[in-house]
């Protein structure tokens, strides 16, 4: 493997699939041990070390909070708001309930909703939008290919 990082912009941007070293706490006997895991994973299921059992091991919402808020920060921009990107990421990729999520982002649950579905909503017009210029572009390619 070669070094494939790509910060030849020099902009230090949080890669959101990059696996994180997270603290998980195992839900049956609460021993807490550090994994790997993606950024926003919210909860694994894994052999404990204490305990020995196959059991659910959570991670710190304070920690998915923090990652998600970085993430947000670089996902913000002229689409999404760095509010609707947080709410969005928090209840759509870490699984964090509403309440949690909305004394998180120091708001009620109510206003999370709303952060939550108007991020949704222009998470898929974005993405409808790339699919409708990539199907296009498929097109442009083999037109230019006979010149
Ligand atoms: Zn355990």
């Amino acid at each position: 493997m070669g070094d494939s990082r790509s910060d030849s912009s020099g902009e230090s941007r949080p890669e959101v699939n990059e696996p994180v070293a997270r603290l998980f706490t195992c839900t049956v006997c609460g021993y807490a041990s550090t994994h790997p895991a993606g950024p926003l994973r919210a909860e694994r299921g894994a052999t404990c070390l204490n305990c020995g059992n196959w059991t659910v091991q959570t991670a710190d919402i304070g920690d998915l909070v923090e990652t998600a808020r970085d993430i947000a920060d670089s996902l913000a921009g002229a689409i999404l708001t760095e509010r609707q990107a947080l709410a969005y990421l928090l209840r759509e990729q870490a699984g964090v309930d509403r309440q949690a999520a909305a004394e998180a982002m120091e708001t009620t649950p109510s206003n999370v909703d709303n952060l939550h579905r108007r991020g949704r909503e222009k998470v898929t017009d974005a993405r409808r939008l790339v699919d409708g210029l990539q199907t296009l572009q498929v097109d442009g390619e083999s037109d230019a290919g006979s010149w």
